[in-house]
């Protein structure tokens, strides 16, 4: 047999046992269902790695786990020494503050309590109450260290990662696959969609499904390779008041009160995790405008944005890689 023969019989066996060797493993942690399928690599024992990770990262992030570092932080004041990953979370988290004036803000966490979002035991906390609990989320205040990875918070100050805690597994998750030579995978926690590489099942980019924010089902695919796409919806996490009205878990840093505007879901396209899940829940609490405007001054992210009556927005970076599987009322592209 001819060398160059040979070769291709190796190679096509190669891409043939690849194929066959695409690992699923599902489970639940974050508060979130979570499954990985991975293709190639030392695929199986990283997926096992990553679970594992992700049961490590929410004994660390977790606020209830009286375990945690965060539970540590949120119910003792003065200094606190962390973990390289909770320090990490509270510097990204503290700088984002800083960086969108506060409309992602992680210590609104005693107010976002009082709704009883952590319980899910809901209510509508009194006017005066938001106002005097609101005095206890000024972000400025709470001070970081890098040489001794210390924090420290004022008395009764609390922080929550809930915003971003997804997004960083997600790419520790990546780092995982990586590491064990994975080529091609696909991490789907809740609203927050993760891939390497392409599908090698078909050899083409991932297909990505956003939520349908107005009923059951897709609104809209995406075709991406090697990014995060992460959505935060209306939808996800919400009670409905005796007064009839509907309040969701993304709050207003300015009002103490879940967010009241026409946005039904906003969705964030880029290379990591972390900053779509922050920027998701930010350009919510924006709103289209604001959000609008924040992208033209940072332009590395795309985003598509829906609002009431089937209305949806997207930055034409996306041009070339979105479907609609629903019908919209009007479709705006950003340039
Ligand atoms: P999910 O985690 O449900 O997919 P998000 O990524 O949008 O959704 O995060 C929502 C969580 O972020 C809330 O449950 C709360 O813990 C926290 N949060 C709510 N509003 C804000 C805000 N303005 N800034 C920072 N974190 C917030
Ligand atoms: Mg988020």
């Amino acid at each position: 047999m001819k060398l160059k023969t040979v070769f291709v019989i190796i190679l096509c066996s190669f891409l043939i046992s690849c194929e066959s060797k695409t690992n699923k493993r599902s489970f639940f942690a974050m508060n979130t269902h979570i499954t990985i399928k991975s293709t190639c690599g030392k695929n199986k024992s990283a997926n096992r790695e990553i679970e594992q990770k992700f049961y490590n990262l929410e004994k660390l992030i977790s606020t209830t786990a009286p375990v945690s570092e965060v539970y540590l932080i949120n119910n003792n004041s003065g200094t606190v020494k962390l973990s390289d990953e909770t320090f990490f979370l509270a510097k990204y988290a503290l700088d984002g503050a800083v960086k969108t004036n506060g409309k992602f803000n992680p210590a609104l966490y005693p107010v976002i309590r009082a709704w009883g979002f952590t319980t899910e035991d809901y209510k509508i906390p009194s006017d005066i109450e938001i106002s005097q609990l609101l005095e206890l989320t000024d972000f400025s205040k709470i001070k970081l260290d890098s040489e001794t990875k210390t924090i420290t918070m004022p008395e009764k100050m609390m922080l929550d990662f809930g915003a971003i805690g997804k997004g960083f597994a997600g790419d520790e998750a990546i780092r995982i696959l990586k590491e064990n030579n994975v080529p091609s995978a696909i991490l789907d926690l809740g609203g927050n969609i993760q891939v390497l590489g392409k599908n090698l099942e078909t050899g083409e980019p991932w297909k990505v499904g956003i939520r349908n924010p107005y009923e059951d089902g897709v609104a809209v695919s995406l075709k991406v390779t090697d990014c995060a796409v992460i959505t935060s919806g209306g939808y996800e996490r919400f009670f409905v008041g005796k007064d009839g009205k509907k309040y969701i878990h993304i709050f207003d840093g300015e009002t103490g009160r879940p967010v009241e505007n026409n946005v039904v879901s906003s969705t964030i396209v880029c290379e990591k995790g972390i900053y779509g899940d922050f920027l998701s829940t930010t350009l919510f609490v924006m709103g289209k405008e604001k959000a609008i405007e924040f992208w033209k001054e940072n332009r590395d992210f795309e985003f598509i944005m829906m609002f009431d009556d089937l209305i949806l927005c997207y930055t034409a970076g996306l041009k070339d890689k979105i479907d609609f599987l629903t019908d919209f009322n009007k479709i705006e592209i950003i340039q």
